[in-house]
């Protein structure tokens, strides 16, 4: 297998490289590389305008639906930019989840209505699947949807559902029949989130954002026309949702920003006159998870390599999942590591909009470190918890 990149690849990654360099705008870049949680509704908007308007506001979308014929490949670098350019990434619920299951399932009037917005950045969405009592159990949801005439009345909570209080629409599954086995009676129902009946009550994290919610539906009346496909599908409809980026939760691009932002941290902090980065302490810990980080990209590459493989990878990126969300935990405390007393700089979200506090105590890299190290504490918990996706691979992979 060659994963020596082309020269034509090389030339589309200068391109790629270039665009960032000129249009990602420098405040926008600021407050998501110091992780304002949620994202300001405007910066989302400005910046997929942006994308959208030099054709890249979904590359990874069918180039009918305003997506491009990049390969696998390409579609990689893209991000590998992205990210190291410190550029927004995508509002994911949006173009990355619900975008795929329209085209894939929706009704022609759902795409029609729905994806011009998605892509241009006029309208952002939620996924409201977990419940107090149904995370890792998914199936075991209890918001009911009852048919009335041509609407369904929808009751129950969902919680943990990232940046409702921004969106404007939300993907629910719901229970619309409640005799059959729990998987067979779900379905995906595409919600208003300001139909009369919803609220939504923030959840404060422990970095102190507000991005995370609960949501509460009360005798919320949809329209029959917002469910995806057939009645009772949901679950595969999700599951394909779920699956459709299949390298993703490897969290490969940040991972290699964030460590090399760890390098580029030790290598301005001095340790009795020695840059840190040359202590032989600290270039251990980085070459420890330096090697862990290549074996991993180099895992995804071998997966896009197969791209048009139809092998089943359930097991692998459940295996990537582990791996990728462990190492954003320890890129994250390497960083911490690196700055020393300097993590007790916890920067506000309020603070955010202003100028950052920059002198010789808190150089402006200290800026949003400690808020990312905490945070990512959830990355083995959210898209799936560790234990779950061990046993995943202990049934898929060994049949046990
Ligand atoms: C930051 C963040 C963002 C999120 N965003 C969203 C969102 O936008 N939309 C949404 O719908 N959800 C979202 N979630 C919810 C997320 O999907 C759930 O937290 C996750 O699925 C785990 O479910 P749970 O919290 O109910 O924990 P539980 O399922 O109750 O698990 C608790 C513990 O038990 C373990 N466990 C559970 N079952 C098993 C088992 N069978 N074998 C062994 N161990 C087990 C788990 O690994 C975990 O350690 C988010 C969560 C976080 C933390």
């Amino acid at each position: 297998m060659d994963f020596n990149f082309s020269s034509e690849d090389e030339l589309f990654r200068q391109e790629i490289r270039q665009f960032f360099k000129e249009n990602a705008p420098a405040d926008i870049s600021r407050r998501w590389r110091v992780g304002v949680h949620p994202p300001a509704r405007d910066d989302i908007r400005r910046w997929q305008r942006i994308l959208h308007d030099r054709g890249w506001g979904a590359p990874h979308l069918p180039v009918k639906f305003g997506g491009t014929d990049w390969s696998a490949l390409r579609k990689h670098i893209f991000m590998e930019e992205l990210y190291n350019a410190d550029a927004m990434d995508y509002s994911w619920q949006s173009t990355h989840m619900v975008a795929p299951v329209i085209i894939a399932f929706g009704s022609d009037w759902q795409k029609e209505r729905f994806l011009a917005p998605i892509l241009s950045g006029d309208e952002f969405w939620c996924q409201g699947f977990s419940e107090p009592n149904a995370g890792s159990d998914l199936a075991g949801l209890k918001t009911t949807a009852v048919l009335d005439g041509d609407e369904y009345v929808v009751n129950g909570q969902k919680i943990w559902t990232s940046d409702a209080t921004i969106s404007d629409w939300g993907f629910f599954l719901v229970k619309t029949d409640t005799t059959v086995k729990p998987q067979r009676g779900i379905s995906f129902l595409l919600v208003k989130m300001d139909t009369p009946g919803i609220t939504v009550r923030p959840i404060v994290s422990i970095e102190g954002g507000r991005g995370l919610n609960e949501v509460f539906l009360e005798n919320v009346r949809v329209p029959k026309a917002h469910l995806v496909g057939e009645p009772g599908m949901g679950w595969t409809y999700a599951k394909y949702l779920l699956e459709k980026e299949r390298t993703t939760s490897a969290f490969l691009y940040f991972n290699k920003r964030e460590l090399q932002r760890a390098k580029d941290i030790a290598a301005e902090e001095m340790v009795d006159g020695v840059r840190l980065i040359d202590t032989p302490w600290f270039a251990r810990k980085v070459a420890d998870i330096e090697v862990d980080l290549i074996a991993l990209e180099w895992s995804v590459l071998r997966i896009l390599a197969e791209e048009k493989s139809e092998r089943n990878l359930d097991a692998v990126v459940s295996a990537l999942k582990i791996s990728g969300s462990e190492m954003q935990q320890r890129v994250t405390q390497l960083q911490m590591d690196a700055l020393g007393p300097r993590v007790m700089r916890f920067e506000d979200h309020a603070e955010s909009d202003v100028e950052p506090l920059v002198d010789d105590c808190w150089p402006d890299y200290v800026g949003g470190r400690t808020s990312s190290y905490l945070i990512t504490r959830a990355s083995t918990i959210y898209g799936g918890a560790r234990e779950v996706q061990k046993n995943i691979i202990a049934k898929l992979a060994f049949g046990l």
